[in-house]
């Protein structure tokens, strides 16, 4: 059985790559996947292993960090780093009236009748699908593997839109390093034959 870890905090930290490093050994060590993401302002990640394992990694990403509560979520996600950053940035400019949807903007779209639904645009979610309409069938993005941005129709029109490398908003940011490791990598994903699945 595979277990999933979902997380995020918000906690400032300076000592960014120290952090990084004894991460990525207990991460290792534990022989977890995932994604983990880590900066100044706090760390945000999903990852998995066996249940043993990933209530270790748990536990040590509790105590490296010195979290007294952590925000755990099971498969979806009951609130998003997004939401309390944006509501946070709008309490400062001085918005009284900001609110989050209880149980997070999915259950919003599933409670939601789509006629009435209050809201505007796609979804961004943190799985293949990308985006969500509000009507919860998958939406019109994909993913820009040169800088994990979302990108629409009208992006991949554009010359600078590459498959595998490149959107409007990085093309001309990336180093040749990049773009040598990007191709790599798509070439490698396009011409695999053994589909991906997790492997213990
Ligand atoms: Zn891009």
């Amino acid at each position: 059985m595979i277990k999933i870890l979902s997380f995020y905090k918000i906690k400032k930290t300076n000592k960014l790559n120290i952090l990084k490093k004894i991460l990525l050994d207990e991460i290792i060590k534990n022989e977890i996947k995932g994604l983990l993401i880590i900066s100044k302002e706090g760390i945000n990640g999903t990852l998995a292993g066996k249940p043993s394992n990933i209530s270790k990694i748990s536990k040590f990403i509790r105590s490296t960090f010195k979290f007294e509560k952590f925000d755990i979520e099971n498969s979806t996600s009951a609130k998003c780093i997004r939401c309390e950053k944006a509501s946070n940035y709008l309490n400062k400019k001085g918005f009284k009236n900001v609110y989050m949807p209880k149980g997070g903007v999915i259950n919003y779209f599933n409670k939601t009748d789509p006629n009435k639904s209050k809201w505007k645009g796609e979804c961004f979610v943190f799985d293949n699908r990308v985006t969500i309409k509000k009507n919860t069938q998958v939406g019109n993005y994909a993913i820009c593997n040169g800088c994990r941005m979302p990108i629409s129709k009208k992006d991949m029109k554009s010359k600078k839109y590459k498959v595998g490398l490149s959107c409007p908003k990085c093309h001309d940011n990336l180093s040749p390093n990049q773009i040598k490791r990007f191709t790599m990598r798509h070439h490698q994903i396009v011409n695999s034959k053994i589909p991906f699945k997790y492997k213990r």
